[in-house]
């Protein structure tokens, strides 16, 4: 059974920020910084890259002005959006959901960084990955 699936049947209890038809969000438990949300439709899909594309645009959309709406309530200097999508992208909960992550400093308890890993021959993966 997915335990998000429960939150939108009401079987678990959530502080909802947001609700429609479609799209549920509320606060993340663990929350990495002060208002950590998480966006979900209301039907089951496993991660974006399987997500109904209308659904994943009302995601996103809904993601804009709620993020738009913490940062003023909260005062957040910043914000990520993030969906991991699988295990090996830190997925733990397999029903799609977005992250907003407000943010003050870099010194704030999330860590996301960006480091480069081994050069890659930039014209074999441009030839290999544009899209047609
Ligand atoms: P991810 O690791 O990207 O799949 O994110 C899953 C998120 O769901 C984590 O940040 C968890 O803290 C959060 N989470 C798990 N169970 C609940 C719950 N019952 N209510 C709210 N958030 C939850
Ligand atoms: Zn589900």
């Amino acid at each position: 059974m997915c335990i998000f699936c429960d939150i939108v049947k009401g079987n678990i209890p959530a502080y909802k920020l947001y609700e429609d038809e479609d799209v549920l969000a509320f606060l993340d438990i663990s929350q990495v910084t002060k208002g950590h949300t998480l966006i979900i439709p209301k039907k089951h899909y496993d991660n974006f890259l399987n997500c109904d594309e209308i659904i994943l645009k009302k995601l996103t959309q809904t993601a804009q002005k709620l993020g738009n709406h913490i940062m003023k309530k909260t005062g957040a200097n910043g914000m990520h959006l993030l969906s991991n999508a699988n295990e090996a992208a830190g997925q733990s909960v397999p029903h799609v959901h977005l992250h907003l992550i407000p943010r003050w400093s870099a010194q704030d308890a999330c860590v996301i960084s960006f480091k480069e890993s081994d050069k890659q021959d930039m014209e074999a993966l441009h030839a290999l990955l544009k899209m047609d």
